[in-house]
C-alpha cells in the first residue's frame, strides 16, 4: 500500500507500492492511474483506499493530467466533477490539508514542501519533463507563493534507475547537454539516463538542499509498476500535503 511515508515540520511525503488494492491483472493491485485501461471503478476504490491509509479525504486530493511537459498549475482545491483538467506536470498549492498527487511508472515523482510558508508542490519528471525543466518550474511557482528554496524539503520516489534506463547514445547526449548530471551508463555498459540524478542536480542548483531519494528502482522491483518492463501496467502515486 504505502511503501514510504515521512513527515517534516507538518509536511507529509508518501509513495505507494503496487499492493493492497482491488485492480485485476495486469493492473494488480493498487493501480491509481485513471488513463491506463483499468476499470474506473477499481481506480476509484484504490484511490479511496490509499487516501484512507494516509488519513486523507479522497475528495481532497488533486490529480494531474500529465503530458511530459513543463507547465505547472496553482490550485486551491480539487478539480470540479466534469471540469476539464489542464494538462500539467506540476501542481502547487498554499492550501493546508489539500493533497497533491503525482502518478508514475518509471518516471521520477517529485514532492516538495516549505512548511514555514505553507506551500507544497508535486511534479512528474520523466526524461522529457526533466529536460524541459518541470521541476525548476514547480519550485519557481512555489517561490511565487512565498516559499524559500532553503526551506524546501524534497523527496523523489521510486523510479527507473540510471543503471537500467537504457537510451540511444544520441538521446543521452541530448539530455546531458542540458542536464549533465543525468548522464549514465547501464549495468551492462550501454548509454543510459538517470532522471532522478538530473532532478536532484536541478534542485541543488536552485538551493534546495534537504533532499532524499527512494532506493527503489521500479524496473527492478516487482513490488512497483514499471512501464518499461510491463508496458500495460498500473501507476504508483506520490502524495504531498501539509497538516490542515
Ligand atoms: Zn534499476
Amino acid at each position: 500500500m504505502i511503501g514510504q511515508h515521512d513527515s517534516v515540520g507538518g509536511a507529509h511525503f508518501a509513495f505507494t507500492d503496487r499492493w493492497g488494492g482491488v485492480s485485476a491483472v495486469p493492473y494488480e493491485e493498487l493501480n491509481l492511474g485513471g488513463a491506463v485501461g483499468d476499470d474506473p471503478g477499481s481506480v476509484t476504490t484504490n484511490r479511496r483506499l490509499a487516501a484512507e491509509s494516509l488519513g486523507l479525504d479522497p475528495g481532497r486530493v488533486v490529480w494531474m493530467n500529465q503530458v511530459h511537459g513543463r507547465d505547472v498549475a496553482v490550485v486551491d482545491g480539487p478539480w470540479a466533477p466534469g471540469e476539464n483538467v489542464p494538462a500539467v506536470d506540476g501542481v502547487v498549492t498554499a492550501r493546508r490539508g489539500l493533497a497533491l498527487a503525482v502518478l508514475t511508472a518509471d518516471c521520477t515523482p517529485v514532492l516538495l514542501a516549505d512548511p514555514v510558508a505553507g506551500v507544497v508542490g508535486a511534479a512528474h519528471a520523466g526524461r522529457p519533463g526533466m529536460v524541459a525543466g518541470v521541476v525548476p518550474a514547480a519550485v519557481k511557482a512555489m517561490i511565487d507563493l512565498g516559499a524559500d528554496p532553503s526551506r524546501i524539503t524534497a523527496r523523489t520516489g521510486p523510479a527507473v534507475c540510471g543503471r537500467c534506463y537504457e537510451v540511444p547514445v544520441a538521446m543521452r547526449d541530448e539530455v546531458a547537454a542540458v542536464v549533465p548530471e543525468a548522464h549514465a551508463e547501464t549495468s551492462w555498459g550501454t548509454p543510459a539516463v538517470d532522471v532522478t540524478a538530473g532532478v536532484h542536480a536541478q534542485l541543488d542548483a536552485l538551493g534546495v538542499r534537504d533532499r532524499r531519494s527512494s532506493e527503489v528502482c521500479t524496473l527492478e522491483s516487482r513490488d512497483h509498476y514499471s512501464y518499461r518492463r510491463d508496458r500495460t501496467t498500473g501507476r504508483l502515486a506520490g502524495y504531498v500535503w501539509l497538516d490542515g
